[in-house]
C-alpha cells in the first residue's frame, strides 16, 4: 500500500473517531504562544489552568519581559517543569520587546516563511513552536509534527528514526491534502494522548492497528 493510501485511510478512521478541539480559540496571540510553550510534555488539563492564572497576573508581553522568572514560575507551576518553560517565556517577552516593541503582528503580518524565521531566530522558539502557533493564530496550512505524531508516523512505518523536524513534517504534507492539515495535526495528538500512548499503547483498541507494524495485541 502507497504511503499516500495508507495516510488517507489512517486520516480518514481516525477524524470519525476523534473531535477537532481548537484549542487556541479566545486566547490572545502571546496566550497562545505561551500555551504551546506550557503544553510541553503536560496534560492539557494543567496547560489550561497555568494558562488562566498566567493571563489573569500579567497584562500581556511587556509586563513579562518585566518580570523576574520566580514570578513567571510560580504563575506557571501547574504545567510542570516551570522553571524552564519559565525561563524560555521569559526570553521570549524580553526579545519580542527589544526587537518588535512586544507587538507579534509585526511578525504575523509576514508570509509563512519569513514569518517562521522571524519566530524562530527569538531564543526559545524552535521550528515546532513556530509552526503551530503560525497554524493556530494565522491558519496557515501546515502539519506541525511533535513528540506524539513522531511517535505514531514511526510505528506506522512512515517516519523513519533518522528524520527531522522537517524532513517528516514535509513528508506528511506532500500526502496530505493543504485544507486537512490542521486537522490532521489535531486528530493526530488526540490520538496519541488517549490511545498510542509513549507507555503501554492500547494496541488492543487500536483502530488503526492493521496499518501498524509494532502492534502489541
Ligand atoms: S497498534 Fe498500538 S502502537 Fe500501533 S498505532 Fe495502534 S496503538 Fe500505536
Amino acid at each position: 500500500m502507497s504511503m499516500r493510501i495508507k495516510l488517507q485511510k489512517i486520516v480518514e478512521i481516525l477524524s470519525k473517531k476523534y473531535e477537532i478541539n481548537e484549542w487556541w480559540t479566545g486566547y490572545t496571540p502571546f496566550e497562545t504562544l505561551v500555551s504551546i510553550i506550557l503544553s510541553q510534555r503536560t496534560y492539557w488539563k494543567n496547560v489550561k489552568t497555568a494558562i488562566e492564572r498566567f493571563s489573569e497576573r500579567f497584562d500581556g508581553v511587556e509586563d513579562v519581559a518585566k518580570a523576574s522568572v520566580d514570578e513567571i514560575e510560580e504563575t506557571i507551576k501547574p504545567a510542570g517543569l516551570y522553571r524552564v518553560k519559565a525561563q524560555r517565556i521569559k526570553n521570549i517577552a524580553r526579545d519580542l520587546v527589544e526587537k518588535y516593541d512586544g507587538k507579534l503582528d509585526k511578525i504575523l503580518n509576514l508570509s509563512y516563511n519569513k514569518a517562521k524565521k522571524k519566530l524562530t531566530s527569538i531564543s526559545g522558539i524552535g521550528p515546532k513552536t513556530a509552526d503551530v502557533f503560525l497554524m493556530a493564530i494565522k491558519g496557515e496550512q501546515v502539519l506541525p509534527v511533535d513528540v506524539h505524531i513522531f511517535r505514531i508516523m514511526k510505528r506506522l512505518g512512515i517516519a523513519k528514526e533518522r528524520d527531522s523536524y522537517e524532513s517528516l513534517k514535509a513528508k506528511l504534507e506532500v500526502e496530505i491534502p493543504r485544507n486537512q492539515r490542521i486537522k490532521t495535526h489535531l486528530i493526530l495528538i488526540e490520538f496519541g494522548r488517549q490511545i498510542c500512548r509513549a507507555q503501554n499503547p492500547k494496541c488492543k483498541k487500536c483502530p488503526i492497528k492493521r496499518y501498524c507494524k509494532v502492534r502489541k495485541t
